[in-house]
């Protein structure tokens, strides 16, 4: 988890925000206390002035209308101003100066100021009130740094005669200087209210931020799995429900996920040991997951094709788009046949979809029908087969009783030819149909070999003697069998049967004058038997089909010799009940011999012998 650096954290803005908070409820009661505390001042520095002028206005102007002889020892009018100033001068006062009707200085309170006496005044607000005019606008000035209250008021007698004026000089900056002290004081007094605060907000922040930090590392720690922490509670206010409800919600979460977590890992058997392969998509077709058999049967490993779309997995691009597999309710058939080999798989789709319609995905069941239809063809051509070997001796057979009906009977010479036919096309058809029934016994379930120990020298060489007696054409027998006993567990009617049908084709492809050679070979496990003729052979390309029902490498020319393409194949069948395998080998226009196997163990030959 990612540390909250302290000037991000919710504990500092709470903290600034406070303070902050604080500090402009301080700054609003300052300003205003400070501008009332400031006109309430001047107001009372203007009014207290304005008084002493008063009183002093009413000396003036009994000295200035005073009639006085000097030779009677009458004081000066400039001796008598300048002690009624010095009576009245107050600390709150710079100079008061006083100027008779005419403009000139009669007084002034400062003494280094005195030479100014029975000069004029030339301040033009002074000439403006001594000729009744106003007073200026603005009393407060700047004057060498300092702010001063100039105050200039008519002295006027009784009868409204102004006979001179006051000009006053006033220290307004000790107010000012009050002010700046008392606004000081109010700064310190904010500092001091800050730096508590901020310590008190520290702390107060702390009991808000200490349970959201906890939430917080234990969010975290959920999310990494780990369900085993709990949140403290540190009280009940709506944090500590807060906590409590996360609490709750972990205990919750703790239970979903082990019931996902099992649910998963059923599925996850399920689709693992299950045989019919299993794909599911997101909603654009997607692929999320594939298991082992699907895996398999595409060919293909499973990390790589994940996020891949299914329709190319599939090789579905040029049949569908996936909107369209989504509709589809039928199986698809998918052949991946290649020339050598079938394979043909079926996929049912099922679409995920929420109740609202909403689709969220697709899966995909795939299974291997290969066998099946494999089955399903065979069994086709099976009965296509039959029906072909039946009619042709029976179109033979029609034709040939036909032309009998229609008066060939009473030809003698051609009757007994026709009879002839009749026969040989039944008897094939009677052939055929044994062969059959030997093949549909071969196939139940319930079909059971006679075995008894047998010396398959002696059982070998009897049934070549009988083949040797009963041959038509001029074929020579060549034997290369081992001169001592060979005892196998054998069914004697089968295996005769499997020798009868192999010897009978050697002959049957054996050029007049050719050589049939019969071979015993002895191994640890089994004897290997062999009948080898130098026939027509058989091309390589068939060389395993010839065990297949009805094959037959040249047909017309077989149906001849009266084969019906079962030999082989009943062979086969008989070879492998005995638990022995059966091979052809040949080369083309050289020969073919055809090689069988029989379990066989040696020492049992001692225990006879
Ligand atoms: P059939 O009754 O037609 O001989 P089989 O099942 O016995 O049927 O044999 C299948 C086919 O294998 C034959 O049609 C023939 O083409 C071929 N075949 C079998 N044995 C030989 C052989 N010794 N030489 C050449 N071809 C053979």
């Amino acid at each position: 988890m990612k540390k909250v650096s302290f000037f991000r954290s919710i504990h500092l803005k709470l903290v600034l925000v406070i303070v902050l908070l604080i500090l402009i409820s301080i700054q609003i009661i300052g300003v205003y206390f400070v501008k009332t505390l400031q006109t309430t001042l001047l107001d009372s520095f203007k009014i207290s002035i304005q008084e002493k002028v008063n009183i002093l206005s009413i000396y003036l102007e009994e000295q200035l209308v005073k009639e006085r002889v000097v030779e009677k020892g009458d004081a000066t009018l400039e001796d008598d101003i300048k002690r009624i100033l010095s009576d009245n001068n107050s600390s709150d006062i710079k100079e008061i100066r006083v100027v008779d009707s005419n403009g000139i200085i009669v007084g002034t309170s400062d003494p280094e100021n005195q030479h100014l006496v029975g000069q004029k005044m030339v301040d033009i607000s002074v000439r403006r009130v001594l000729s009744n005019s106003s007073q200026p606008d603005n009393p407060i000035k700047q004057k060498n740094g300092e702010k001063i209250y100039e105050l200039i008021t008519p002295i006027k007698t009784n009868g409204d005669e102004t006979v001179g004026a006051i000009y006053l000089v006033g220290k307004i900056e000790n107010v000012y200087k009050q002010i700046d002290k008392i606004n000081q004081i109010f700064q310190k007094g904010t500092i001091i209210t800050l730096v508590v605060t901020a310590i008190l907000g520290v702390l107060l922040a702390r009991t808000i931020t200490k349970p959201i930090s906890d939430m917080q590392k234990h969010a975290f720690a959920l999310s990494k799995g780990n369900f085993s922490r709990k949140v403290k509670v540190y009280g009940f206010d709506e944090i500590g429900q807060l906590a409590i409800t996360f609490n709750n919600l972990t205990k919750k979460l703790q239970e979903s996920q082990a019931t996902t977590e099992s649910e998963r890992r059923k599925l996850s058997s399920v689709l693992a040991y299950m045989t019919d392969g299993v794909i599911a998509t997101d909603r654009r077709g997607r692929i999320i997951l594939i298991n082992e058999p699907a895996a398999k049967m595409l060919d293909v490993s499973r990390e790589t094709v994940l996020s891949e779309p299914i329709i190319n997995l599939l090789d579905l691009k040029e049949k569908y788009t996936f909107e369209e597999l989504l509709e589809e309710r039928e199986s698809v058939i998918l052949d991946y046949s290649t020339h050598y080999e079938p394979y043909i798989l079926r996929a049912n789709f099922s679409v995920i979809q929420k109740e609202t319609g909403f689709v969220n995905g697709l899966i995909t069941v795939l299974h291997d029908i290969t066998e099946q239809e494999k089955i399903d063809m065979e069994r086709k051509e099976f009965v296509a087969n039959v029906s072909h070997e039946l009619r042709t001796p029976l179109t033979t057979m029609r034709s040939y009783v036909e032309a009998l009906y229609d008066g060939a009977w009473k030809d003698e010479e051609l009757a007994p030819k026709f009879l002839n036919v009749t026969q040989n096309e039944t008897e094939r058809m009677i052939r055929l149909v044994n062969d059959l029934l030997q093949l549909s016994k071969l196939d139940s379930r319930d079909y059971q070999l006679n075995k008894e120990l047998v010396d398959f020298i002696v059982f070998y060489n009897r049934i070549i003697d009988r083949f040797e007696l009963t041959k038509q054409q001029n074929v020579i027998f060549l034997r290369k069998l081992p001169k001592k006993a060979a005892f196998v567990e054998i069914d004697e009617d089968k295996l005769t049967q499997v020798l009868d049908n192999i010897i009978s084709n050697a002959l049957k492809y054996s050029p007049e004058g050719g050589k049939i050679t019969f071979s015993i070979k002895e191994q640890e496990q089994q004897i290997i038997v062999s009948v080898s003729d130098n026939g027509v052979g058989i091309p390589k390309e068939n060389i395993d089909k010839i065990f297949d029902r009805f094959y037959r490498v040249d047909k017309a020319r077989t149906r001849k010799l009266g084969g019906t393409g079962l030999g082989l194949a009943i062979a086969k069948e008989m070879v492998e009940a005995h638990g022995g395998r059966i091979w052809a080998s040949s080369k083309e226009g050289k020969g073919t011999k055809i090689s069988f196997t029989l379990p066989y163990i040696q020492s049992e030959e001692d225990d006879w012998g």
